[in-house]
């Protein structure tokens, strides 16, 4: 604390990312990252970005990436809103369209960055309960509310809501916002893209981190109605001309055009999600239904936070939440074969000595 902070800043409570160890030889299995490497395509643009032309500031439109992005969805390029990363983007729609004068809606237990952008901005929320199976159930979603938002498939679930239920909700919601966060659609969802030119209401984002392997260069994308998208432009140019610098523009544009690597990589990640799913529930586990690239489980005999603790005794972290509903959850990203065999191994040894 200093008498040099203002009051916003004595306010704030920070979230705090899945930690990013500095040893090596760990199996990292806590923050969602995709186990492969990125696209050879994206890599060799990258390279060709590394010369003379970085004392150039980047395009602040991004045109070039929107172009490819809105080729891809098939949508226009003025329906294409990028940003350093999507919680970047995140970050823009909380201030530009999710800051209403009723609460904001979103589910009890989801990607906990929400209620840090509230707390930064100032927005009213409130928590929409999981079902027991923690399946969003659109019904508990009050008419009355400023907006809506909630991942889907959902964090740290991995539960898919269907299309269906999201055009039913946006039905009901005429009058209010509803943003899909699709973080993790590409592992087993339909992404709700092919429903923004009939719904003004829906706002989709995704991001280049997970199912296109660049978490490190920091790319997401919002989708919607060109007046949505103007609303992010407004606060983006308010806030940083330059999100995107030079190597994201061009790894990102090629990763989108490399679409074979991308469902290659993809359906290796989703075999082996079901693998680890059998695996886990012949040793006892139970599993939450998957359509991400994490799966999402419980033991009735072992305290999740132990064995989240004997995992890291053999160099493998998971995530844990220390959380209400879901402390004896443990979320496990999807890894390669190879890592998924070493965790599977010691899960089992875990539990057969116990
Ligand atoms: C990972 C994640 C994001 C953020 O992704 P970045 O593009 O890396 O910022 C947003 N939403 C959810 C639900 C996520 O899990």
């Amino acid at each position: 604390m200093s008498q040099f902070w203002s009051q916003l800043v004595h306010t704030l409570t920070p979230y705090i990312p899945g930690e990013q160890p500095k040893v090596d030889n760990l199996i990292k299995l806590n923050t969602n990252e995709n186990p492969y490497p990125p696209s050879p395509k994206a890599l060799q643009a990258i390279r060709d970005e590394t010369g003379e032309s970085l004392k150039l500031y980047p395009d602040p439109n991004a045109e070039i990436l929107k172009m490819t992005i809105a080729d891809y969805y098939r949508v226009e390029t003025n329906q294409v809103f990028v940003g350093n990363g999507s919680d970047e983007v995140l970050a823009h729609a909380f201030q530009a369209l999710l800051k209403q004068n009723k609460p904001l809606l979103f589910p009890d237990i989801t990607y906990s960055f929400y209620p840090v952008y509230c707390g930064l901005y100032d927005i009213e929320y409130q928590t929409i309960p999981l079902t027991e199976a923690f399946e969003i159930d659109i019904k508990d979603y009050p008419v009355e509310c400023g907006a809506i938002i909630f991942p889907n498939p959902n964090a740290p679930t991995g539960r898919l809501l269907p299309l269906n239920a999201i055009e039913t909700l946006l039905q009901n919601h005429p009058n209010s916002l509803v943003l899909v966060d699709e973080a993790y659609i590409d592992f087993g969802g339909e992404t709700a893209i092919s429903l923004v030119n009939h719904y003004p209401n829906l706002l989709v984002t995704q991001t280049l981190s997970k199912s296109r392997s660049l978490a490190g260069i920091r790319v997401g994308l919002a989708i919607g109605q060109a007046p949505l998208i103007e609303a992010l432009e407004r606060v983006k140019n308010s806030f940083n001309s330059y999100p995107l610098d030079r190597l994201a523009i061009y790894g990102a544009k090629a990763a989108f055009e490399d679409q074979d690597y991308f469902v290659d990589t993809c359906q290796k990640i989703i075999a082996t999600r079901e693998q680890l799913i059998t695996t886990l529930q012949q040793l006892g586990f139970k599993v939450i239904p998957s359509a991400a690239n994490f799966i999402f489980t419980t033991h009735p005999d072992f305290s999740a936070e132990k064995l989240a603790l004997a995992l890291r005794e053999k160099s493998i972290i998971v995530r844990y939440f220390n959380k209400p509903r879901i402390d004896q959850y443990l979320r496990i990203t999807i890894g390669t074969d190879a890592e998924n065999k070493v965790l599977c191994d010691v899960l089992a040894k875990i539990v057969s000595t116990a």
